[in-house]
């Protein structure tokens, strides 16, 4: 397998997407092509891409709003959590994988930032994506403190699961650097050094107050 994945600059909140998918295979997926579409779906034309699936990493307006154009344009079908309110085709649940070409595509459920939050493990090259749950520096941010203490439970769950050594690939550019990898964060992410759920919820309330003092962007 000779692996595409590009990581696309969509507009927005400085939101990302991707192309992911297997060359030999000449099939690939759309992960939360929003804002600018018709620019993914030509990535995966440009490169003879048989587009298999547009997948969402979890139902926020940012994400999903460039769905109709990407599903009407590809005919490939939604893949979403089964409780997203898209009606997604293909119902995802925790823990299940669709194959891509050679490419195996993991689904693990995280709520807390959004209820139907999945975010992708990809193990043959320990690519994550990883949507608002995780990003470079920081996490999603929740409403209440019901949804941080999902939050929590949901990125315990990623350090749990995922190698150190997997690459990050967040739905946003919000960090220092555009990507990351689990080492990294787990070394130097505020949200992930926290020794507790309580010391999560501190942090949070403090966050722009701590953002402001770190110079952050
Ligand atoms: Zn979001």
């Amino acid at each position: 397998m000779r692996l595409i994945f590009e990581q696309i600059r969509s507009g927005g909140d400085r939101n990302f997407g991707y192309l992911l998918a297997d060359r030999d295979a000449k099939q690939g997926v759309l992960i939360d092509p929003s804002y600018a579409p018709d620019l993914f779906v030509q990535r995966a034309a440009d490169q003879d891409i048989t587009v298999t699936h547009v997948i969402n990493t979890h139902s926020h307006p940012d994400h999903i709003n460039g769905n109709e154009v990407a599903l009407g344009r590809t005919g490939a079908p939604l893949a979403a959590h089964e409780s997203a309110p898209t009606s997604p085709a293909v119902r995802l649940t925790d823990g299940q994988e669709l194959r891509v070409g050679s490419l195996r595509l993991q689904f693990l459920h995280v709520p807390g930032h959004c209820p139907d939050h999945v975010v992708i493990y990809e193990p043959s090259y320990r690519l994550l994506i990883t949507g608002d749950l995780l990003f470079v520096g920081k996490v999603g941010g929740t409403r209440t403190d019901e949804d941080a203490r999902t939050e929590w439970d949901s990125l315990q769950r990623l350090v749990d699961a995922i190698p150190a050594d997997a690459t990050v690939w967040p739905g946003h550019d919000y960090g220092a650097r555009p990507s990351s990898t689990m080492a990294l964060e787990l070394t130097t992410n505020p949200f992930l050094l926290c020794a507790n759920v309580d010391a999560f919820l501190q942090l949070k309330a403090d966050w722009p107050v701590v953002k402001q003092r770190l110079g952050l962007r």
